[in-house]
Protein backbone atom coordinates (compact mmCIF):
# COMPACT_ATOMS: atom_id res chain seq x y z
CA UNK A 1 0.00 0.00 0.00
CA UNK A 2 2.71 2.39 1.10
CA UNK A 3 3.71 2.46 -2.97
CA UNK A 4 0.38 3.09 -3.84
CA UNK A 5 0.33 6.11 -1.90
CA UNK A 6 3.58 7.55 -2.99
CA UNK A 7 2.56 7.49 -6.47
CA UNK A 8 -1.04 9.19 -5.57
CA UNK A 9 0.76 11.70 -3.35
CA UNK A 10 2.76 12.88 -6.30
CA UNK A 11 0.13 12.65 -8.62
CA UNK A 12 -1.79 14.71 -6.16
CA UNK A 13 1.09 17.44 -6.18
CA UNK A 14 2.17 17.66 -9.81
CA UNK A 15 -1.83 18.62 -10.46
CA UNK A 16 -1.67 20.97 -7.31
CA UNK A 17 1.27 22.71 -8.73
CA UNK A 18 -0.13 23.00 -12.56
CA UNK A 19 -2.77 24.74 -10.60
CA UNK A 20 -0.96 27.41 -9.22
CA UNK A 21 1.87 27.42 -12.19
CA UNK A 22 -0.78 27.02 -15.15
CA UNK A 23 -1.54 30.22 -17.07
CA UNK A 24 -5.05 29.31 -18.36
CA UNK A 25 -5.74 32.98 -20.13
CA UNK A 26 -2.91 32.43 -22.81
CA UNK A 27 -4.31 28.90 -23.41
CA UNK A 28 -6.05 27.98 -26.66
CA UNK A 29 -9.60 26.69 -26.79
CA UNK A 30 -8.56 23.28 -28.07
CA UNK A 31 -5.94 23.13 -24.75
CA UNK A 32 -8.67 24.10 -22.43
CA UNK A 33 -11.47 21.46 -23.70
CA UNK A 34 -8.42 18.76 -23.77
CA UNK A 35 -7.70 19.83 -19.66
CA UNK A 36 -11.30 19.81 -19.01
CA UNK A 37 -12.05 16.61 -19.84
CA UNK A 38 -8.17 14.84 -18.63
CA UNK A 39 -9.02 16.42 -15.28
CA UNK A 40 -12.63 14.58 -15.61
CA UNK A 41 -11.12 11.58 -16.18
CA UNK A 42 -8.61 11.94 -13.01
CA UNK A 43 -11.84 12.96 -11.16
CA UNK A 44 -14.03 9.67 -12.35
CA UNK A 45 -11.07 7.36 -11.21
CA UNK A 46 -10.44 8.77 -8.02
CA UNK A 47 -14.35 8.57 -7.65
CA UNK A 48 -14.34 5.00 -8.11
CA UNK A 49 -11.55 4.59 -5.93
CA UNK A 50 -13.36 6.81 -3.57
CA UNK A 51 -16.30 4.20 -4.23
CA UNK A 52 -14.29 1.63 -3.38
CA UNK A 53 -13.03 2.85 -0.01
CA UNK A 54 -16.52 3.55 0.59
CA UNK A 55 -17.79 -0.42 -0.34
CA UNK A 56 -14.86 -1.39 2.87
CA UNK A 57 -16.16 1.35 4.97
CA UNK A 58 -19.41 0.12 4.74
CA UNK A 59 -18.19 -3.56 4.96
CA UNK A 60 -16.82 -3.03 7.65
CA UNK A 61 -19.49 -1.00 9.85
CA UNK A 62 -22.12 -3.17 8.68
CA UNK A 63 -25.00 -3.96 11.06
CA UNK A 64 -24.17 -7.10 12.76
CA UNK A 65 -21.01 -5.99 13.99
CA UNK A 66 -22.71 -3.52 16.17
CA UNK A 67 -20.58 -0.80 18.24
CA UNK A 68 -17.25 -2.72 17.13
CA UNK A 69 -18.14 -1.67 13.45
CA UNK A 70 -15.83 0.46 12.07
CA UNK A 71 -17.69 3.87 11.97
CA UNK A 72 -19.31 3.48 14.69
CA UNK A 73 -16.15 2.22 16.64
CA UNK A 74 -14.69 5.64 15.17
CA UNK A 75 -17.61 7.62 16.75
CA UNK A 76 -19.47 8.17 14.12
CA UNK A 77 -23.15 7.33 13.60
CA UNK A 78 -23.30 5.80 10.53
CA UNK A 79 -21.02 4.80 7.80
CA UNK A 80 -22.25 8.17 5.41
CA UNK A 81 -21.11 10.32 8.08
CA UNK A 82 -17.71 8.79 8.54
CA UNK A 83 -17.33 9.09 4.40
CA UNK A 84 -18.54 12.92 4.38
CA UNK A 85 -15.83 14.12 7.73
CA UNK A 86 -12.99 12.33 6.10
CA UNK A 87 -13.74 13.61 2.75
CA UNK A 88 -15.16 16.65 3.36
CA UNK A 89 -18.09 16.23 0.76
CA UNK A 90 -21.55 17.34 1.11
CA UNK A 91 -23.70 15.12 2.87
CA UNK A 92 -25.57 14.48 -0.52
CA UNK A 93 -22.33 13.52 -1.80
CA UNK A 94 -21.49 11.25 0.55
CA UNK A 95 -24.89 9.65 0.66
CA UNK A 96 -24.16 8.55 -2.74
CA UNK A 97 -21.18 7.15 -2.21
CA UNK A 98 -22.05 5.22 0.42
CA UNK A 99 -24.60 4.07 -1.60
CA UNK A 100 -21.98 3.15 -4.06
CA UNK A 101 -19.84 1.29 -2.09
CA UNK A 102 -23.26 -0.75 -0.40
CA UNK A 103 -23.26 -1.93 -4.37
CA UNK A 104 -19.91 -2.58 -4.67
CA UNK A 105 -20.09 -4.53 -1.27
CA UNK A 106 -23.56 -6.42 -2.83
CA UNK A 107 -22.04 -7.17 -6.03
CA UNK A 108 -18.42 -8.16 -5.55
CA UNK A 109 -17.81 -9.21 -1.77
CA UNK A 110 -14.32 -10.04 -1.69
CA UNK A 111 -12.47 -12.85 -0.13
CA UNK A 112 -11.60 -11.78 3.55
CA UNK A 113 -8.51 -13.74 4.94
CA UNK A 114 -9.18 -12.75 8.75
CA UNK A 115 -13.07 -13.40 8.98
CA UNK A 116 -15.31 -15.81 8.98
CA UNK A 117 -17.68 -16.33 6.01
CA UNK A 118 -20.15 -13.80 6.17
CA UNK A 119 -23.55 -15.57 6.02
CA UNK A 120 -24.36 -17.41 9.39
CA UNK A 121 -25.42 -20.68 8.04
CA UNK A 122 -22.69 -20.89 5.31
CA UNK A 123 -25.05 -20.72 2.37
CA UNK A 124 -23.58 -19.01 -0.79
CA UNK A 125 -24.15 -15.51 -1.15
CA UNK A 126 -26.42 -14.80 -4.22
CA UNK A 127 -25.09 -11.61 -6.00
CA UNK A 128 -27.32 -8.58 -6.86
CA UNK A 129 -28.12 -7.81 -10.70
CA UNK A 130 -25.80 -5.04 -10.89
CA UNK A 131 -22.70 -7.36 -10.32
CA UNK A 132 -21.59 -7.30 -13.71
CA UNK A 133 -22.52 -3.35 -14.22
CA UNK A 134 -20.55 -2.83 -10.72
CA UNK A 135 -17.51 -4.95 -12.11
CA UNK A 136 -17.72 -2.60 -15.28
CA UNK A 137 -17.67 0.61 -13.14
CA UNK A 138 -14.83 -0.73 -11.26
CA UNK A 139 -12.94 -1.72 -13.92
CA UNK A 140 -13.75 1.83 -15.48
CA UNK A 141 -15.66 1.04 -17.97
CA UNK A 142 -18.88 3.32 -16.62
CA UNK A 143 -18.49 6.08 -14.82
CA UNK A 144 -19.73 6.19 -10.93
CA UNK A 145 -22.47 8.54 -11.83
CA UNK A 146 -23.73 6.29 -14.71
CA UNK A 147 -23.81 3.00 -12.59
CA UNK A 148 -25.71 4.77 -10.15
CA UNK A 149 -28.19 6.38 -12.36
CA UNK A 150 -28.86 2.60 -14.06
CA UNK A 151 -28.47 1.11 -10.40
CA UNK A 152 -31.31 3.56 -9.24
CA UNK A 153 -33.00 3.69 -12.49
CA UNK A 154 -33.96 -0.36 -12.65
CA UNK A 155 -34.33 -0.78 -9.31
CA UNK A 156 -34.50 -4.08 -7.57
CA UNK A 157 -35.84 -7.51 -8.09
CA UNK A 158 -39.48 -8.30 -7.30
CA UNK A 159 -41.31 -11.66 -7.63
CA UNK A 160 -41.94 -10.59 -11.11
CA UNK A 161 -38.46 -9.48 -12.13
CA UNK A 162 -35.73 -11.52 -11.49
CA UNK A 163 -32.14 -10.72 -11.69
CA UNK A 164 -31.25 -12.03 -14.84
CA UNK A 165 -34.07 -9.43 -16.48
CA UNK A 166 -32.55 -6.96 -15.02
CA UNK A 167 -29.43 -7.61 -15.58
CA UNK A 168 -29.88 -7.50 -19.51
CA UNK A 169 -32.05 -4.71 -19.64
CA UNK A 170 -28.87 -2.50 -18.17
CA UNK A 171 -26.69 -3.71 -20.70
CA UNK A 172 -29.37 -3.20 -23.13
CA UNK A 173 -29.86 0.80 -21.72
CA UNK A 174 -25.62 0.57 -22.12
CA UNK A 175 -25.50 -0.29 -26.05
CA UNK A 176 -27.79 2.73 -26.27
CA UNK A 177 -25.60 4.98 -24.38
CA UNK A 178 -24.06 8.04 -26.29
CA UNK A 179 -20.39 9.28 -24.31
CA UNK A 180 -22.25 12.54 -24.19
CA UNK A 181 -25.79 11.82 -22.57
CA UNK A 182 -26.09 12.82 -18.77
CA UNK A 183 -26.54 10.45 -15.90
CA UNK A 184 -30.26 11.99 -15.64
CA UNK A 185 -30.68 10.60 -19.23
CA UNK A 186 -29.54 7.39 -18.19
CA UNK A 187 -31.78 7.40 -15.19
CA UNK A 188 -34.80 8.09 -17.33
CA UNK A 189 -34.01 5.14 -19.80
CA UNK A 190 -32.94 2.53 -17.09
CA UNK A 191 -36.59 3.53 -15.63
CA UNK A 192 -38.72 3.16 -19.17
CA UNK A 193 -36.59 0.06 -19.85
CA UNK A 194 -37.92 -1.82 -15.87
CA UNK A 195 -41.49 -0.02 -16.82
CA UNK A 196 -41.76 -2.26 -19.69
CA UNK A 197 -40.35 -5.45 -17.89
CA UNK A 198 -42.67 -4.85 -14.99
CA UNK A 199 -46.26 -2.94 -16.45
CA UNK A 200 -47.90 -3.75 -12.71
CA UNK A 201 -45.04 -2.46 -11.16
CA UNK A 202 -45.66 0.98 -12.86
CA UNK A 203 -49.55 0.83 -11.48
CA UNK A 204 -48.46 0.44 -8.06
CA UNK A 205 -46.18 3.20 -8.37
CA UNK A 206 -48.45 5.41 -10.11
CA UNK A 207 -50.94 4.99 -6.95
CA UNK A 208 -48.04 5.17 -4.31
CA UNK A 209 -46.75 8.74 -5.94
CA UNK A 210 -50.53 10.11 -5.79
CA UNK A 211 -50.77 9.07 -1.92
CA UNK A 212 -47.45 11.37 -1.51
CA UNK A 213 -49.29 13.70 -3.58
CA UNK A 214 -49.58 16.88 -1.19
CA UNK A 215 -50.20 20.46 -0.26
CA UNK A 216 -49.31 22.12 2.32
CA UNK A 217 -50.19 25.96 3.18
CA UNK A 218 -50.25 28.36 6.30
CA UNK A 219 -49.97 31.61 7.44
CA UNK A 220 -47.00 33.16 9.42
CA UNK A 221 -47.51 35.67 12.25
CA UNK A 222 -46.68 38.53 10.09
CA UNK A 223 -49.70 37.24 8.17
CA UNK A 224 -47.09 35.84 4.60
CA UNK A 225 -48.92 32.65 3.30
CA UNK A 226 -46.27 29.99 2.89
CA UNK A 227 -47.01 27.36 0.32
CA UNK A 228 -45.08 23.91 -0.08
CA UNK A 229 -46.77 21.22 -2.15
CA UNK A 230 -45.56 18.09 -3.95
CA UNK A 231 -47.00 16.73 -7.05
CA UNK A 232 -47.46 13.16 -8.48
CA UNK A 233 -45.74 13.20 -11.53
CA UNK A 234 -49.21 13.46 -14.44
CA UNK A 235 -50.87 16.18 -12.02
CA UNK A 236 -47.28 17.99 -11.62
CA UNK A 237 -47.24 18.40 -15.03
CA UNK A 238 -50.49 19.86 -15.54
CA UNK A 239 -48.87 22.63 -12.71
CA UNK A 240 -45.17 22.93 -14.50
CA UNK A 241 -46.85 22.59 -17.95
CA UNK A 242 -48.67 25.54 -17.26
CA UNK A 243 -46.72 27.74 -15.25
CA UNK A 244 -44.07 27.38 -17.86
CA UNK A 245 -46.41 28.76 -20.40
CA UNK A 246 -46.75 32.07 -18.50
CA UNK A 247 -43.44 32.67 -17.92
CA UNK A 248 -42.09 31.21 -21.31
CA UNK A 249 -40.21 34.04 -22.54
CA UNK A 250 -38.13 34.64 -19.28
CA UNK A 251 -37.48 30.76 -18.95
CA UNK A 252 -36.15 29.75 -22.38
CA UNK A 253 -39.88 29.37 -23.89
CA UNK A 254 -40.01 29.68 -27.74
CA UNK A 255 -40.65 32.46 -29.14
CA UNK A 256 -43.81 33.81 -29.97
CA UNK A 257 -45.40 34.91 -33.33
CA UNK A 258 -47.15 37.68 -34.23
CA UNK A 259 -46.90 41.67 -33.30
CA UNK A 260 -49.03 41.56 -30.02
CA UNK A 261 -47.77 38.18 -28.71
CA UNK A 262 -44.00 39.15 -29.40
CA UNK A 263 -45.04 42.48 -27.75
CA UNK A 264 -46.13 40.80 -24.71
CA UNK A 265 -42.94 38.19 -24.60
CA UNK A 266 -40.56 41.32 -24.55
CA UNK A 267 -42.46 42.99 -21.38
CA UNK A 268 -42.19 39.39 -19.55
CA UNK A 269 -38.81 39.00 -20.73
CA UNK A 270 -37.83 42.74 -19.27
CA UNK A 271 -40.06 42.82 -16.17
CA UNK A 272 -37.53 43.60 -13.54
CA UNK A 273 -39.52 41.01 -11.05
CA UNK A 274 -37.26 37.67 -10.77
CA UNK A 275 -38.86 34.35 -12.32
CA UNK A 276 -39.78 33.51 -8.46
CA UNK A 277 -41.42 36.48 -7.75
CA UNK A 278 -43.27 36.05 -11.14
CA UNK A 279 -44.25 32.61 -10.38
CA UNK A 280 -45.94 33.60 -7.32
CA UNK A 281 -48.14 36.12 -9.43
CA UNK A 282 -48.85 33.84 -12.05
CA UNK A 283 -50.19 31.28 -9.19
CA UNK A 284 -52.20 33.97 -7.78
CA UNK A 285 -53.76 34.86 -11.00
CA UNK A 286 -54.55 31.27 -11.64
CA UNK A 287 -56.41 30.65 -9.00
CA UNK A 288 -57.99 33.97 -9.60
CA UNK A 289 -58.78 32.89 -13.15
CA UNK A 290 -60.01 29.52 -11.68
CA UNK A 291 -62.59 30.96 -9.29
CA UNK A 292 -64.32 33.28 -11.78
CA UNK A 293 -64.35 31.17 -14.94
CA UNK A 294 -66.29 32.95 -17.29
CA UNK A 295 -64.16 36.15 -17.34
CA UNK A 296 -60.67 34.45 -17.15
CA UNK A 297 -58.03 36.33 -18.75
CA UNK A 298 -54.47 34.77 -17.60
CA UNK A 299 -53.79 32.20 -20.33
CA UNK A 300 -55.50 34.10 -23.03
CA UNK A 301 -55.46 31.66 -26.10
CA UNK A 302 -52.79 29.30 -24.83
CA UNK A 303 -53.93 25.96 -23.45
CA UNK A 304 -51.46 23.65 -21.30
CA UNK A 305 -51.85 20.30 -21.50
CA UNK A 306 -49.70 17.16 -20.55
CA UNK A 307 -48.99 15.06 -23.32
CA UNK A 308 -48.66 11.63 -22.77
CA UNK A 309 -46.92 8.84 -25.72
CA UNK A 310 -48.17 5.73 -26.40
CA UNK A 311 -47.34 3.15 -29.18
CA UNK A 312 -49.89 1.03 -30.99
CA UNK A 313 -48.79 -1.89 -29.43
CA UNK A 314 -48.49 -0.96 -25.98
CA UNK A 315 -52.20 0.56 -27.04
CA UNK A 316 -53.45 -2.95 -28.26
CA UNK A 317 -52.20 -5.37 -25.45
CA UNK A 318 -54.69 -8.31 -25.14
CA UNK A 319 -54.10 -7.58 -21.28
CA UNK A 320 -54.69 -4.00 -21.08
CA UNK A 321 -50.95 -3.58 -19.47
CA UNK A 322 -49.63 -1.30 -21.91
CA UNK A 323 -47.46 1.87 -20.72
CA UNK A 324 -47.37 5.41 -22.05
CA UNK A 325 -45.02 7.46 -21.20
CA UNK A 326 -45.45 11.75 -20.47
CA UNK A 327 -43.95 13.43 -23.19
CA UNK A 328 -40.57 15.13 -22.27
CA UNK A 329 -40.01 13.51 -18.85
CA UNK A 330 -40.11 10.02 -19.67
CA UNK A 331 -42.37 9.22 -16.62
CA UNK A 332 -43.91 5.90 -17.44
CA UNK A 333 -47.86 5.76 -16.89
CA UNK A 334 -50.51 2.96 -17.35
CA UNK A 335 -53.53 2.76 -19.87
CA UNK A 336 -55.60 3.69 -16.99
CA UNK A 337 -54.20 7.70 -16.65
CA UNK A 338 -54.28 7.31 -20.94
CA UNK A 339 -58.28 6.46 -21.31
CA UNK A 340 -58.76 9.15 -18.53
CA UNK A 341 -57.06 11.55 -20.29
CA UNK A 342 -58.06 10.69 -23.72
CA UNK A 343 -62.02 10.88 -22.17
CA UNK A 344 -61.03 14.41 -20.79
CA UNK A 345 -58.99 15.57 -23.72
CA UNK A 346 -58.82 13.40 -26.53
CA UNK A 347 -56.12 11.69 -28.44
CA UNK A 348 -54.37 12.16 -31.82
CA UNK A 349 -52.73 9.49 -33.66
CA UNK A 350 -49.26 9.75 -35.26
CA UNK A 351 -47.10 7.27 -37.37
CA UNK A 352 -44.06 6.48 -37.22
CA UNK A 353 -41.82 3.71 -39.24
CA UNK A 354 -41.03 0.99 -37.46
CA UNK A 355 -37.28 1.80 -36.07
CA UNK A 356 -39.09 5.39 -34.97
CA UNK A 357 -38.62 7.45 -37.29
CA UNK A 358 -41.16 10.14 -38.81
CA UNK A 359 -42.89 9.73 -41.70
CA UNK A 360 -43.38 12.13 -43.86
CA UNK A 361 -47.08 13.17 -44.40
CA UNK A 362 -46.51 14.20 -47.69
CA UNK A 363 -47.41 17.87 -47.74
CA UNK A 364 -45.09 20.80 -48.50
CA UNK A 365 -46.10 23.76 -46.38
CA UNK A 366 -44.01 26.13 -44.90
CA UNK A 367 -44.84 25.40 -41.59
CA UNK A 368 -45.12 22.24 -39.76
CA UNK A 369 -48.27 21.24 -39.21
CA UNK A 370 -49.21 20.88 -35.40
CA UNK A 371 -49.84 16.70 -36.62
CA UNK A 372 -45.74 16.91 -37.66
CA UNK A 373 -45.37 18.38 -34.69
CA UNK A 374 -46.65 16.14 -32.79
CA UNK A 375 -44.48 13.45 -34.71
CA UNK A 376 -41.28 15.37 -33.79
CA UNK A 377 -42.01 15.77 -30.29
CA UNK A 378 -42.75 11.87 -29.86
CA UNK A 379 -39.75 11.12 -31.88
CA UNK A 380 -37.15 13.55 -30.68
CA UNK A 381 -38.60 14.19 -27.15
CA UNK A 382 -37.29 17.33 -26.67
CA UNK A 383 -33.88 19.60 -27.60
CA UNK A 384 -31.58 17.43 -29.56
CA UNK A 385 -28.43 19.49 -29.05
CA UNK A 386 -26.26 17.02 -27.22
CA UNK A 387 -26.66 17.34 -23.58
CA UNK A 388 -29.86 19.58 -23.50
CA UNK A 389 -32.84 18.63 -21.23
CA UNK A 390 -35.31 21.01 -22.95
CA UNK A 391 -38.22 19.46 -23.49
CA UNK A 392 -41.08 19.82 -26.57
CA UNK A 393 -42.92 22.61 -25.31
CA UNK A 394 -39.71 24.45 -24.87
CA UNK A 395 -38.57 23.94 -28.31
CA UNK A 396 -38.78 24.96 -31.75
CA UNK A 397 -38.71 23.30 -35.18
CA UNK A 398 -36.12 23.75 -37.04
CA UNK A 399 -35.68 23.57 -40.80
CA UNK A 400 -32.77 21.50 -42.31
CA UNK A 401 -32.74 22.45 -45.23
CA UNK A 402 -34.35 26.48 -45.34
CA UNK A 403 -37.78 26.85 -47.06
CA UNK A 404 -36.05 29.99 -49.32
CA UNK A 405 -33.54 28.18 -50.64
CA UNK A 406 -35.49 25.35 -52.20
CA UNK A 407 -35.88 23.24 -49.07
CA UNK A 408 -39.67 21.77 -48.89
CA UNK A 409 -40.77 21.24 -44.64
CA UNK A 410 -40.04 17.50 -45.08
CA UNK A 411 -40.94 16.15 -41.79
CA UNK A 412 -37.96 14.47 -41.93
CA UNK A 413 -36.24 17.56 -42.49
CA UNK A 414 -37.53 19.29 -38.69
CA UNK A 415 -35.17 18.73 -35.94
CA UNK A 416 -36.75 20.21 -31.97
CA UNK A 417 -34.17 22.71 -30.32
CA UNK A 418 -34.82 24.89 -27.08
CA UNK A 419 -34.99 28.82 -28.35
CA UNK A 420 -31.43 28.99 -27.06
CA UNK A 421 -29.69 26.18 -29.23
CA UNK A 422 -31.79 27.28 -32.66
CA UNK A 423 -30.51 31.06 -31.94
CA UNK A 424 -27.02 29.50 -31.37
CA UNK A 425 -27.50 27.24 -34.15
CA UNK A 426 -28.35 30.35 -36.76
CA UNK A 427 -26.14 33.03 -35.38
CA UNK A 428 -22.85 31.01 -35.43
CA UNK A 429 -22.63 28.60 -38.13
CA UNK A 430 -23.21 25.76 -36.92
CA UNK A 431 -25.19 23.38 -39.60
CA UNK A 432 -27.39 20.19 -39.04
CA UNK A 433 -27.95 17.78 -41.64
CA UNK A 434 -29.54 14.61 -42.45
CA UNK A 435 -27.76 10.90 -44.29
CA UNK A 436 -29.72 7.87 -45.32
CA UNK A 437 -27.76 5.19 -44.30
CA UNK A 438 -28.11 2.36 -47.12
CA UNK A 439 -27.30 -0.39 -44.44
CA UNK A 440 -30.75 0.63 -42.39
CA UNK A 441 -32.84 1.40 -45.01
CA UNK A 442 -35.15 3.50 -43.60
CA UNK A 443 -32.79 5.24 -41.05
CA UNK A 444 -32.22 9.05 -40.56
CA UNK A 445 -29.60 9.74 -39.21
CA UNK A 446 -28.91 13.13 -37.92
CA UNK A 447 -25.33 15.34 -37.39
CA UNK A 448 -24.32 18.79 -35.91
CA UNK A 449 -21.11 20.48 -37.64
CA UNK A 450 -19.71 23.07 -35.45
CA UNK A 451 -18.03 25.98 -36.78
CA UNK A 452 -14.32 26.13 -37.35
CA UNK A 453 -13.98 28.68 -34.39
CA UNK A 454 -15.22 25.69 -31.86
CA UNK A 455 -13.71 22.66 -34.02
CA UNK A 456 -10.74 23.47 -36.79
CA UNK A 457 -11.48 19.96 -38.36
CA UNK A 458 -15.33 20.56 -38.14
CA UNK A 459 -15.92 16.81 -37.23
CA UNK A 460 -19.83 16.13 -37.66
CA UNK A 461 -21.36 14.72 -34.27
CA UNK A 462 -23.68 12.43 -34.31
CA UNK A 463 -27.25 13.96 -33.01
CA UNK A 464 -29.37 11.12 -30.45
CA UNK A 465 -33.22 11.57 -30.07
CA UNK A 466 -34.96 10.96 -26.63
CA UNK A 467 -38.34 10.99 -27.37
CA UNK A 468 -39.89 8.02 -26.04
CA UNK A 469 -40.60 5.87 -29.25
CA UNK A 470 -37.38 6.28 -30.57
CA UNK A 471 -35.36 5.89 -28.08
CA UNK A 472 -36.25 3.04 -25.95
CA UNK A 473 -34.49 -0.17 -26.69
CA UNK A 474 -36.96 -2.47 -25.78
CA UNK A 475 -40.06 0.17 -27.54
CA UNK A 476 -37.65 -0.18 -30.59
CA UNK A 477 -37.50 -4.31 -30.47
CA UNK A 478 -40.94 -4.37 -29.47
CA UNK A 479 -41.81 -2.21 -33.29
CA UNK A 480 -39.69 -5.18 -35.43
CA UNK A 481 -36.57 -4.96 -37.16
CA UNK A 482 -34.83 -2.09 -35.87
CA UNK A 483 -31.26 -2.95 -36.33
CA UNK A 484 -28.10 -1.31 -34.60
CA UNK A 485 -24.85 -0.34 -36.66
ZN1 LIG B 1 -33.83 27.12 -37.91
ZN1 LIG C 1 -31.36 23.10 -26.27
Amino acid sequence: MEDLFEEVRAIEARLSNMCVSVNLTVSSGDELKTLMRLASAVKNTADRVLALGAAEIHQRSRRELGPAGLAKAEGHVNPQSMIALLTGCSRSEAKKLDGLGKSIMQAAPLPRPNEALDTSDGSPITPPWHAAISARMIAGDITPDRFEALRAGLGETTDRLSSAELSAAAEQVLSFLHADDLPETVYRDARAARALLDRAGVAETEKEQYARQQAKIWRDREGMVHLNAVFAPEDGSFVKNTLDLLLGPRIGGPRSAGKKAVAEAQALADDPRTVEQLTAGALVALVKAGAAVEHSTVLAKKRPAVQIVVTAAELTRPDGDGIAFIEGTGVPVTMTTVDRLVCDSGYQPIMVAADGSPLDLGREHRLFQPAQRLVLNATQGGCVWPGCEKPPSFCEIHHIEHWHTGGKTDIQDGVLLCKHHHLLLHSNEWRINRTTSHDDRYENRYWLTPPSSVDPRRQPRQLRFSGVVRRNPALATAGGDRRRA
